[in-house]
């Protein structure tokens, strides 16, 4: 195959926003599809905060449709899992399973972040109707019903204080006694009279009838007694975990595994390696944010190729 001006590897929202910025600026860019094509957007059902869709849209629908966009103005895809980049040679070499080496002069990575599932029964079955990752994205769809929270984290109380805003009764259920959330967070959870808490409790099975979630059964820790806890939903905020480990410490990441971006640009530690969308979003981690962040990985990436770029921030790294 031959040099590549720009590969980008992951192809969630910031993904396709680069590839489709990157191709009307004429640069053919090489888009890579990792195991999830269209990333956790495919994962939803209805996306209803993306600016332009006033009845909303699904995000396979909305993915179909960026993806498309890039493809009507050049961009090439292709399957692949890329194993290795090396990153001490320009141009880069990303080693793809399965496939031959790709050669590039640019990279941006937009791999995303997944959420973290509890493994148990009735969990994957139910994502969609009934289980959610996403507050934010799913919480309106239970105004008036009860829901639960499960984890014990910043997340956690961030995502159990919004759905008060829904639902008629939240319960956070959290393996220990103590949260881990900060102290700031845990008082504005434990202050709001909707919540209610299932503490150093294991959920060990979520049920449904119907086809729609009907409770989880959670087992106490000390006393091992189990309890059934009725919702109409249930929402996994036990943390994240970024698509960065095929890396391999080359490109800087925080102690999460985060990439390390200068702030307000998509610069990573290596120049000529870029990154956008959750694969760097410790905060926001929502659709627009990471097509946001997309857009200024492809102005970045033309910077860069027209040698118009200070790159070397990385030794104000510590
Ligand atoms: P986190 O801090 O890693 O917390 C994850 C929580 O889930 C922990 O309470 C953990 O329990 C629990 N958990 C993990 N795996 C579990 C499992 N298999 N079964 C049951 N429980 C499990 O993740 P996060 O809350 O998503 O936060 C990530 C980072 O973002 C943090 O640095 C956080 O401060 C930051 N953040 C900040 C804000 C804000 O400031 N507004 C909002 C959200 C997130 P244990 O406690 O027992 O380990």
């Amino acid at each position: 195959m031959e040099k590549q001006k720009v590969v980008i590897i992951g192809t969630g929202p910031a993904g396709l926003t680069a590839a489709i910025y990157l191709a009307r600026a004429n640069m053919n860019p090489l888009v890579i599809e990792g195991q999830q094509p269209g990333g956790q957007l495919t994962l939803t059902t209805e996306v209803e905060n993306f600016p332009g869709f006033i009845e909303g849209i699904t995000g396979t629908e909305l993915m179909d449709n960026m993806r498309k966009q890039a493809e009507r103005f050049g961009a090439t895809f292709m399957n692949g899992w890329v194993t290795d980049i090396r990153t001490t040679q320009r141009p880069f070499v990303l080693s793809i399973s399965g496939s031959d080496d790709i050669v590039a002069d640019s990279i941006i990575i937009s791999t995303g972040a997944s959420a973290k599932w509890l493994g148990i029964p009735g969990e994957k079955e139910n994502f969609g109707r009934g289980v959610s990752t996403c507050a934010t994205c799913d919480g309106f769809f239970y105004r008036g019903k009860k829901v639960i929270v499960v984890g014990g984290g910043d997340s956690a109380m961030e995502e159990a204080n919004f759905l008060t805003k829904f639902a008629s009764e939240v319960t956070v259920i959290h393996r220990r006694n103590e949260l881990r959330a900060s102290k700031i967070m845990q008082d504005r959870a434990r202050g709001n009279q909707k919540i209610k808490w299932a503490l150093n409790k294991a959920t060990t099975e979520v049920v449904d009838e119907n086809g729609k979630v009907t409770g989880v059964k959670v087992t106490d820790n000390d006393t091992k007694e189990e309890e059934f806890i009725k919702t109409d939903g249930l929402f996994l905020a036990i943390g994240h975990t970024p698509n960065t480990a095929f890396l391999n410490g080359k490109v800087k990441t925080d102690e999460n595994g985060y990439i390390i971006v200068k702030p307000g640009s998509t610069l990573t530690s290596v120049p000529g390696i870029f990154a956008c969308g959750d694969v760097q979003d410790v905060t926001y981690k929502q659709a627009i944010t990471a097509a946001g962040t997309g857009c200024m990985a492809a102005l970045d990436v033309e910077k860069y190729l027209e040698g118009e770029m200070a790159l070397d921030w990385s030794q104000t790294l510590s």
